[in-house]
């Protein structure tokens, strides 16, 4: 199975400006911490080195919890792939993670293994990496769909994975679990016998999904796994990975362009523009009361999956060049509600007085002079998303 990395052309490279860097202010988060299974602290990224560098990653803060789907959304370019490739320390070069933390939380806190199972991310030995890669965190790429062996059958894919992580099982046992994995994600044992182009995209999908799932990881990273298929498959494997998550109690980062997908399946959403994060609430709130102009524009752009469908106005413009990236906030030259001091000041990510929320736009630094638009001063919603009521049953232990 490949590992690659996409890569995309280098963007013509020139100095962007300094300040940019400088400014961003990390965001006090409100939030216990006792079970948090990911930790990334002012975390950048850059693709080339000094003055031909660029920003991908912008001094990004973000947690994942037991059990929590975190969705991360945002226009192709804005940095998602870059970050959880860096996290998980699949990047290539000309990519360099320029600063931050990210450390891996194994252990439960509270238990005999305790605070001492943790791994820096950033500082593990390829031995330390191999050891975690699809035993505690798995992913599954962007280019999920051309990542199956051609010429290998699907048994193989099940095969190799597990007779290198579970030396214990037989030949047999191995079986019985590669049926068991497929039968999670709707598929019919017949399909072991297949080789990938038998396969619809939907089905390869979902083999990609049974395989990361195959040795129980606490964490599970998807980016964009559905972004290549029809609606109706999209939203079955949503569903699909809905249902999975409650059983199996896994943790998930979800990386998608489409924020309607994300509304039902993530607890909270982090939006990325141009490399930096914009937005972060519980996904109801987000969906329901934006309070970034960007968010906004997302939302405007994506059909909703259920209720009226509106008209989709979409975002003007398009995502800024990395080498060219506009002075103050960055979405400025595109933002509908842009003042004067927005094309001067970078405005930090701040935690709102309703709980859980952080945006990162001057409309929100209570200043008395800026009427804030109606739409993105909406009241935020009580409901809590239908995935927190669920209760988790894990299905192991977390060692
Ligand atoms: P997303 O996943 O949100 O679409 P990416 O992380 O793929 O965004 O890309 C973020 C930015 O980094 C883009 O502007 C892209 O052009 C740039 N980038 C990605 N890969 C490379 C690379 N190998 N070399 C240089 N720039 C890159
Ligand atoms: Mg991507």
């Amino acid at each position: 199975m490949s590992e690659s990395l996409r890569t995309e052309p280098l963007p013509s490279l020139s100095p962007r400006p300094v300040d940019s860097v400088t400014s961003r202010v990390a965001a006090p988060v409100v939030e216990t911490t006792d079970d948090l299974i990911l930790e990334v602290k002012d975390f950048s990224v850059d693709y080339g080195w000094g003055e031909e560098a660029v920003r991908a990653v912008n001094h990004v803060n973000l947690n994942v919890h037991r059990s929590q789907v975190l969705g991360i959304a945002g226009e192709s370019g804005s940095g998602k792939s870059t970050l959880v490739y860096a996290i998980t320390r699949l990047l290539r070069a000309p990519g360099i993670i320029t600063g931050g933390e990210a450390t891996l939380h194994l252990g439960e806190r509270g238990t005999a293994q305790g605070d001492d199972n943790v791994l820096d991310l950033l500082a593990a030995t390829q031995r330390e990496l191999r050891k975690i890669r699809w035993s505690q965190v798995s992913i599954v790429l962007q280019s999920a769909l051309n990542a199956l062996d051609p010429v290998q059958r699907i048994s193989s894919e099940f095969e190799e994975i597990l007779k290198t992580h579970r030396r214990d099982m037989s030949r047999a046992e191995r079986r019985v679990r590669a049926v068991e994995l497929l039968g999670m994600v709707g598929l019919e044992e017949d399909r072991l016998a297949r080789f990938p182009h038998e396969l619809s995209g939907g089905q390869r999908q979902r083999v990609m999904i049974a395989i990361a799932l195959a040795l129980d990881p606490q964490l599970v990273i998807m980016d964009e796994p559905t972004t290549a298929l029809d609606v109706v498959t999209q939203r079955e494997i949503i569903n699909e990975l809905h249902e999975l998550r409650s059983t199996l109690g896994f943790a998930m980062i979800f990386i998608t362009h489409d924020l309607s997908l994300l509304v039902e399946l993530a607890d909270e959403i982090v939006v990325m523009y141009a490399g930096t994060v914009v937005e972060r609430a519980p996904a109801s709130a987000l969906y329901e009361a934006p309070r970034h102009p960007y968010t906004l524009g997302l939302l405007s752009s994506s059909p909703p999956l259920h209720g009226p469908r509106n008209e989709l106005t979409g975002i003007p413009g398009s995502p800024p060049d990395l080498s060219r990236l506009p002075s103050g906030c960055s979405f400025h030259p595109r933002c509908p509600y842009a003042m004067e001091r927005c094309a001067t000041e970078e405005p930090p990510l701040r935690t709102l007085d309703d709980s859980g929320r952080s945006v990162a736009c001057w409309l929100h630094d209570d200043d008395p002079s800026v009427a804030l638009p109606e739409v993105l001063a909406r009241a935020t919603p009580l409901r809590v998303p239908t995935s927190q009521t669920k209760t988790f049953v894990p299905t192991r232990s977390a060692s």
